[in-house]
């Protein structure tokens, strides 16, 4: 069984970014500790490839939106 991966959005600083799932995790852009549960989980896939970009794609357009 692999792992999964989720595409979370830092309810803190609105980074986007890929995690192992689980019940916490930190931030690498503002370093703070979030739960999953109370954060925005846009993706799973047990891809981590997949993973990865999707969470490119995701910041790529809200570079677009400015
Ligand atoms: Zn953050």
């Amino acid at each position: 069984m692999g792992r999964t991966y989720l595409v979370v959005r830092c309810p803190h600083c609105g980074n986007v970014m890929v995690v192992l799932a689980s019940k916490r995790f930190t931030c690498r852009f503002c370093g703070k500790e979030s739960s999953v549960a109370g954060s925005q989980v846009l993706f799973t896939t047990n891809d981590a490839r997949r993973a990865r970009e999707v969470a490119a794609n995701i910041k790529e357009r809200a570079r677009e939106r400015g």
